[in-house]
């Protein structure tokens, strides 16, 4: 009796540790959002294999979105443990999918805060968090996910734009996605010959599958992507050329905010 008073004791501790009022507060917002704007309509979603577009805007203007984001790019004042609280609440909608698929732009837009320059970020970051624009992430190629280093995509460069060909699957919010934060291979081969450029999503030459069928997580739409001469600005580059494969690996490790 007393082991268990002394745990519960210990627990509360370490939870006070970490998350204060404020974070408290945040929970109870986010999970009023959560019952009143996805809890109802999960299983119609899950069922349907997608959730409305505007699902991202009124996130972000009930401030989740962007939470732990710099203010100058538009994100909302957080540190990890308001992420935490955030997401938990999220994820008590009970679909992983809404999740995944709202959650997106936390895989897709690290790397341009951690290596972006400003012009990149206002471009590119604070679309997402106001909700106008969702953004994903590409690596995974249809030749293999895990050996990154071996990507196949080609981003060939002539004069002041890459042209790019190759193919990229489950890709998370990959059907709609304004904003890809692609890993294409602009050297030679191995981790040396990668980098990081984001695609517009209307690029010409882009083109997209229906949403992939999966086992679970059927509302957050995954896609195959094809890039057929698609033309890229070099000014889409991310960070130095043929060091993507480096923040790749900071992005699958790290938290950057
Ligand atoms: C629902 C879903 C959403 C996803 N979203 C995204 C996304 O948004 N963006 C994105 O880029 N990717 C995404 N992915 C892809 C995901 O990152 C890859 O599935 C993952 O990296 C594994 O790659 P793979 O499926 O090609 O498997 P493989 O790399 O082919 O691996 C197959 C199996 O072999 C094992 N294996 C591989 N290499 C070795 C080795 N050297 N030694 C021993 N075992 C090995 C693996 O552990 C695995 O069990 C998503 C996948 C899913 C299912």
């Amino acid at each position: 009796m007393q082991l268990a008073t002394n745990y519960r004791q210990t627990m509360t501790n370490t939870y006070q540790q970490y998350f204060s009022n404020e974070h408290e507060m945040a929970r109870q917002a986010a999970r009023r959002f959560v019952q009143k704007e996805i809890a109802p309509f999960v299983d119609a979603w899950e069922e349907a294999g997608s959730f409305p577009r505007e699902l991202y805007q009124k996130a972000a203007a009930a401030g989740i979105l962007g939470v732990g984001y710099p203010e100058e790019w538009g994100g909302v004042p957080g540190d990890l443990f308001m992420q935490i609280v955030i997401w938990e609440e999220l994820a008590r909608a009970g679909s992983g999918g809404v999740a995944a698929g709202l959650g997106s732009l936390n895989i897709a837009l690290p790397p341009i805060l951690l290596l972006g320059t400003d012009e990149q970020k206002e471009r590119f970051i604070r679309p997402v968090l106001t909700g106008e624009q969702v953004a994903a992430l590409a690596i995974t190629e249809p030749g293999g996910g895990s050996d990154v280093a071996n990507l196949q995509t080609t981003a060939v460069r002539h004069d002041d734009h890459y042209l790019i060909n190759g193919s990229k699957t489950f890709i998370t919010s990959g059907c709609r996605a304004d904003v890809l934060t692609t890993a294409v291979r602009t050297g030679g081969p191995g981790a040396q010959g990668i980098s990081l450029l984001v695609i517009p999503g209307d690029t010409p030459g882009l083109s997209r599958s229906q949403p992939l069928k999966k086992m679970g997580w059927w509302a957050s739409d995954t896609a195959q992507l094809f890039f057929d001469d698609c033309r890229v600005p070099v000014a889409n580059l991310i960070g130095p050329e043929n060091m993507g494969f480096y923040a790749i690996m900071a992005n699958f490790t790290t938290v950057h905010f």
